[in-house]
């Protein structure tokens, strides 16, 4: 399996849709070559970021994720991707401007809305094709006013109830028509992660929300980007070396 970088991500989001971003990474021809193929070609596309789903964890918890495996082996594409960073918000960064965590400035959540650079989802709208995002209310607020469609949710105890928002954002949003791109970004798995809870739990819901938004996605034709963010930080996992990767999915539901 060939090895990829997050950093390509913005990059192909950029060429399928034929607009101009400044990125050194080079755009994935596999997946550009694979959307082109459809017939009708997605006029939408969506991608999810895992929090915490990094390639070690996609193949230890392949049981509980057996739908996302699933969307793979019957017409999706899958991707080894080097990460850029060990932490979220960089890494979202690096996922949408297809820069490097030092290039685009964005680490921290103080920094979210101070960085000058434009993510892809503000580079599209502008172009008047509009984008959404569900994701966390601090990520959420420097995008008003900036994207078509910004679906902000609050930070909370119960993360399963904040993924189901972010779910049902996502898929209340792929009614819009002139929809082009959505961002969204599920957080349960990295939770669990963090707290020591029971991992299992966490995959399987997570992959019964992505399955919400695969069908969703597939009623209107269009495609699924599904990627990690980091290594997943497991307390009994530790001294891991050498580079992680995170999986990229690639289907048309
Ligand atoms: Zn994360």
């Amino acid at each position: 399996m060939q090895t990829l970088s997050l950093l390509q991500i913005a990059p192909t989001v950029a060429e399928f849709f034929r607009v101009y971003l400044n990125s050194q990474a080079s755009p994935v021809e596999q997946i550009l070559a694979f959307a082109y193929s459809r017939k009708p070609v997605p006029k939408v596309m969506v991608l999810v970021v895992i929090d915490s789903l990094d390639y070690r964890f996609y193949t230890d918890f392949a049981d509980d994720l057996r739908d996302i495996h699933e969307l793979v082996r019957l017409d999706g594409l899958l991707f080894e991707c080097e990460t850029v960073s060990r932490h979220t918000t960089p890494a979202i960064g690096s996922i949408l401007t297809g820069l490097k965590p030092e290039v685009h400035g964005i680490l921290t959540n103080d920094d979210v809305g101070k960085s000058k650079i434009k993510s892809i989802l503000e580079i599209l709208d502008e172009e008047g094709q509009k984008t959404a995002v569900a994701i966390e209310t601090k990520g959420a607020e420097p995008l008003w006013g900036r994207i078509s469609y910004v679906f902000a949710v609050d930070d909370r105890e119960d993360i399963f109830e904040y993924d189901e928002l972010i779910k049902t954002h996502t898929i209340s949003v792929l009614k819009k028509q002139d929809l082009r791109l959505a961002f969204s970004h599920l957080r349960a798995i990295d939770r669990f992660a963090h707290r020591g809870r029971d991992l299992s739990v966490a995959a399987k819901v997570t992959d019964e929300n992505i399955m919400a938004i695969a069908n969703a996605v597939g009623e209107r034709k269009g495609l699924l980007l599904i990627c990690g963010d980091h290594e997943a930080h497991l307390m009994d996992r530790k001294g891991s070396h050498g580079s992680v990767t995170v999986p990229l999915i690639v289907c048309c539901p």
